[in-house]
């Protein structure tokens, strides 16, 4: 059974049809991404799976389930953490407060620090700027603080988006290690990007999108080599 099945997946936004007809599943330890130009829909699919757009048609399974109706506080209290776009950190509270506010659905103090302990782990440098303001973290700092607060709730499955966005080549080339280690970590994640390159090579499987449409799948490596692919996405 895949972990996340999404079924003739449309939405709209009034008389917009932003995504028609979309299918794609992702199985349990997977990485899978969506990749397509801007406007193609990747981010509208994402917070459609995450409850805070609702669809038009279409069905949501995860974990054997419907959520496409679920309240989106309960959908992360079944372990489904989204990154969003733009990191969207909350200013005006330090990085550790903000990391507090990802396990705001978790009661148990020990899982909790345990949590807080893996994450200091993966990003050493949350730990060492844990009283700073997250409004005056660099762009790369931040995109770290957004995927530590959203693992702090222990996802079953994580979703990210456009975790490379406006990052310098040294930290996307971090971030993109990091996805690869919470995968090995036992972690299942939906990635959206525009950095075609970089996510097809750390992808199990993926998805192109043209407006709002799917237009090819294969594993990582297939897309990578393929001529649509390279022609449209890599430059050649
Ligand atoms: P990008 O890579 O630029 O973020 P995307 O692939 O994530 O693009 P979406 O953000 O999902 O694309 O947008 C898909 C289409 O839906 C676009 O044409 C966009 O203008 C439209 N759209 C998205 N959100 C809304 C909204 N709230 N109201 C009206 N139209 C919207």
């Amino acid at each position: 059974m895949a972990m996340l099945e999404v079924k003739n997946l449309s939405i709209s936004y009034g008389a917009i049809e932003a995504v028609k007809n979309v299918s794609f599943e992702v199985n349990e330890g997977e990485v899978v991404t969506l990749i397509g130009a801007n406007g193609a829909g990747k981010t509208s699919i994402l917070r459609t799976i995450s409850g805070l757009v609702r669809a038009s048609e279409g069905e949501i399974m995860y974990v054997g389930n419907d959520i496409s109706k679920t309240p989106a506080r309960k959908i992360v209290a079944d372990g489904l953490a989204q990154v969003p776009e733009g990191r969207h950190v909350f200013p005006g509270l330090t990085v550790m407060e903000n990391l507090e506010m990802g396990a705001y659905l978790k009661t148990n103090k020990e899982e909790n620090a345990a949590n807080l302990k893996k994450v200091f782990e993966r990003f050493p440098r949350l730990e060492e700027r844990k009283g700073q303001d997250a409004a005056t973290l660099s762009g790369g700092e931040q995109q770290m603080l957004a995927m530590g607060r959203a693992l702090m709730s222990q996802p079953k499955l994580l979703l990210l988006d456009e975790p490379s966005m406006g990052l310098a080549p040294i930290f996307i080339q971090e971030i993109f290690d990091i996805i690869q280690d919470i995968q090995k970590q036992g972690t299942t994640v939906l990635l959206i990007e525009q950095n075609a390159n970089k996510a097809l090579a750390i992808a199990d499987r993926g998805y192109v999108l043209e407006t709002g449409k799917i237009v090819l799948s294969g594993t990582g490596k297939e897309l990578l080599e393929s001529d649509e692919v390279r022609k449209a996405y890599l430059g050649g």
